[in-house]
């Protein structure tokens, strides 16, 4: 949850199921599509699952799609691909929009390092992208299992108590 300037609150409620089953809430019924919504998170605090039940919007239902870990391609002419365009994965490493920065600036790199053979640059910026995006894809894929596994909410403290580990 946030809070926003005009003091409304905005948040997202994450679930592991398949995308036909929430699509058949019928939020045109707001209260009973929330309360069906907020009967996934029974045993939670009430105090966190009201803010779905008296949400004041229907909720955007936002599907999450990866690209299998370790995808790549093989070398295809005068084309290469960047963020997630060549490696979609879940958000939960938090690092698809560094990562699609990043593979922007290594390509630029690659282009200013081979003048004039295009196809030694992009094939150098894909030796490099490949095993770096799938270090990534892999990290995030073990989030994605903490936050929704048999574990959570438990694995999902221990990760950022690990975090806090390190920063200490
Ligand atoms: C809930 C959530 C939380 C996230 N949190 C983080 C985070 O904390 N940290 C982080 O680093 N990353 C995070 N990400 C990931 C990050 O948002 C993406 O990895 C990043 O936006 C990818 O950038 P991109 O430019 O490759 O693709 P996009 O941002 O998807 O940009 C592609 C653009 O191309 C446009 N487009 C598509 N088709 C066409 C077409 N035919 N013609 C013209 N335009 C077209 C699209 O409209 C879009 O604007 C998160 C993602 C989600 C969903």
């Amino acid at each position: 949850m946030h809070r926003n300037a005009d003091g409304s609150a905005r948040g997202y409620a994450a679930l592991n199921r398949p995308e036909d089953w929430i699509r058949s809430i019928d939020f045109g019924n707001a209260p009973a599509g929330l309360a069906q919504l907020a009967g996934q998170f029974e045993g939670w605090a009430g105090h966190l699952t009201v803010f779905i039940t008296a949400s004041q919007v229907e909720p955007v239902l936002r599907p999450i799609y990866a690209l299998p870990t370790g995808y790549w391609w093989r070398r295809t002419p005068g084309l290469t691909l960047i963020g997630d365009a060549a490696h979609l994965m879940s958000p939960f490493a938090g690092e698809g929009a560094n990562l699609a920065l990043y593979d922007g600036a290594e390509l630029a790199k690659a282009i200013i390092r081979y003048p004039g053979d295009i196809e030694a640059a992009l094939a150098a910026f894909e030796r490099d992208l490949f095993p770096r995006s799938t270090e990534v894809a892999e990290a995030s894929a073990q989030n994605l299992a903490r936050f929704f596994g048999p574990d959570a909410p438990w694995s999902v403290v221990e990760l950022f108590e690990s975090i806090r580990d390190i920063e200490l």
